[in-house]
């Protein structure tokens, strides 16, 4: 019998989902399949990743639905070509279903599939699902790449409809007139053992949308990390699909334009990386490229564990460290410390940001760290040095949030600032002014 595959990325969920909707629409009988792929699991630092075990939890979630509503969930663990490549030799497979992914690897994996599948006579069909608006959607008037974030969300506020923010009527197609149950032997799926990872929990916000009571307060609170739930924490939901990106903006659409405005920044940066593929690893600003960064390697080891003697700067890298988790505005610190104070390379901070948190997002964490360097497409100008110690007066100015996570902060066993702040803005300031005039 002919199927077709769903196959699930960073979408982890059967509710409004748009490519899953279009292969229940099909006609066909449709198997969902999730691939552990090995190209992105080699690379991981550490047998056991918070990330990784809650994949697999919801990938154990997304096969129970899949077999109570009468069908079967295929999990593979492997190259995502060589494993489509079996399947479709082991069924009689007449389209893979998918949604579109950004990220440079995914692009290039994604045509290697649509090729292999095409030799194979099977269709390949991408669905837009992760964003509203997608590629070159958004363009300025002129139609070059929109550069100011303040333009492109006009655009987008002027061109978002209701009916955009729909959802996909996917929960309610999944049946088992639509679904295919394949023969047992097809079920085993991969363990986290089995794929040579450990479990390491940690806490993930339910896949529920923030209520609403948070959303109406948030642009009052957002900035206010002592508070445990002054932001939406959707940012682990919307990077593995199980919110979708159109329920957390009707919700925000309808209650807080400031949330919507922020949720479209992740639009908005991976439009940028969909464009300049190459600033996931070098700065978009060509007078960036040859910076001579200090790269201070005991300085980075005080940075990461917390230890520089800046408060604002220590309290997030021990949160980071013990949570998987960093509230914005205190990203933006540590960020802009690491780079201006310390002047270390940025994309030292994008790959331990990348180890590290949970939400870890290419286009997101990329676009904010090329911000706050100043070397980005959008980007705080090169020559902002934001203070740490003024920063902490506007966020933490009874010193909650710090004392939450440096328990001896008003001991003598916390350590003096690892740099002063004037003599590091000027180091940082000057290297940067002359490397800009060398690049000409
Ligand atoms: C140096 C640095 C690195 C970052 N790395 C990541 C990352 O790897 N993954 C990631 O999802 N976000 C990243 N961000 C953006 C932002 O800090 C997080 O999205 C946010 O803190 C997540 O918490 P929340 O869901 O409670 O956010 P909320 O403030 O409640 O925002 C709601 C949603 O809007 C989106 N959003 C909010 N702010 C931004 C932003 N500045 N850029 C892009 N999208 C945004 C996110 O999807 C977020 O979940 C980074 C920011 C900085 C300064």
């Amino acid at each position: 019998m002919k199927i077709c595959l769903f196959w699930h990325r960073r979408d982890l969920r059967i509710h409004d989902n748009a490519g899953l909707a279009a292969a229940l629409a099909s006609g066909l009988p449709v198997v969902p399949l999730f691939i552990y792929d090995s190209d992105i699991l080699d690379h991981l630092p550490d047998p056991a990743d918070a990330r990784l075990t809650y994949i697999f939890d919801q990938v154990e979630r997304l096969a129970q639905e899949t077999e109570a509503a009468g069908g079967t969930f295929l999990a593979r663990y492997g190259k995502p070509a060589a494993v489509l490549e079996a399947l479709v030799q082991e069924f009689d497979v007449a389209t893979v279903y998918t949604n579109e992914d950004y990220e440079p690897y995914a692009t290039r994996r994604d045509a290697e599939v649509g090729a292999l599948l095409g030799r194979h006579g099977v269709d390949f069909q991408l669905y837009k699902d992760q964003v509203i608006f997608a590629k070159d959607e958004i363009m300025t008037k002129s139609g070059t790449v929109p550069k100011v974030f303040g333009a492109y969300h006009k655009t987008f506020l002027a061109r978002l409809t209701d009916e955009m923010l729909l959802p996909y009527g996917s929960r309610e197609a999944f049946t088992q007139a639509r679904l295919h149950a394949l023969p047992p032997a097809a079920g085993p799926r991969p363990t986290l053992a089995s794929m040579g990872f450990e479990r390491k929990e940690q806490y993930v916000p339910t896949a529920d949308l923030p209520a609403e009571d948070v959303v109406r307060q948030y642009h009052k609170t957002r900035n206010t990390p002592a508070l445990q739930d002054g932001t939406t924490r959707l940012s682990v939901q919307l990077r593995f699909g199980t919110v979708s990106v159109r329920q957390a903006m009707r919700q925000a659409k309808a209650l807080n334009p400031k949330l919507l405005a922020e949720i479209s920044w992740r639009d908005f940066f991976m439009m940028l990386l969909w464009h300049y593929p190459n600033t996931a690893t070098e700065a978009y600003d060509p007078k960036m490229r040859a910076v001579p960064y200090r790269n201070h390697e005991d300085e980075f080891s005080a940075w990461c564990e917390g230890r520089t003697g800046y408060p604002l700067v220590d309290a997030g890298m021990r949160e980071l460290n013990a949570t998987g988790y960093l509230p914005n505005r205190v990203r933006m610190t540590v960020a802009g410390f690491l780079v201006k104070q310390l002047f270390i390379d940025w994309r030292w901070g994008e790959k331990y940001f990348a180890d590290k948190l949970l939400d870890y997002e290419l286009a997101n964490n990329v676009g904010n760290w090329q911000w706050m360097a100043g070397t980005g497409a959008v980007s705080a100008p090169w020559f902002r040095v934001y203070s740490p110690a003024s920063q902490i007066e506007q966020v933490d100015p009874h010193r909650e949030y710090v004392r939450r996570w440096i328990p001896e902060l008003d001991t003598p066993a916390y350590p003096a600032p690892i740099v002063e702040h004037k003599f590091g803005r000027d180091r940082a300031v000057e290297a940067l002014r002359k490397a800009r005039q060398e690049a000409g």
